[in-house]
């Protein structure tokens, strides 16, 4: 029914503050396509915008060994 959208990663240049698009498995961009910014400037995004969401604490667990 529904198509499965490519994933696709995205980066958020803060230089001149677009969203970089790219397919998911390519490597991040040398720099911004837009602006030719360094790619220091570019800085991933996660689903969900700006928080730093996904590597929460997950490791947590609370098993005790005897
Ligand atoms: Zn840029």
């Amino acid at each position: 029914m529904s198509e499965v959208p490519i994933p696709k990663k995205r980066f958020y240049c803060t230089n001149c503050g677009r969203v970089i698009e790219v397919p998911f498995g390519a490597p991040k961009p040398h720099q911004c396509p837009y602006c030719g910014a360094h790619h220091t400037m570019i800085h991933r995004l996660d689903r969900g915008g700006f928080g730093r969401g996904w590597r929460g604490g997950r490791n947590i667990n609370l098993q005790k060994t005897t």
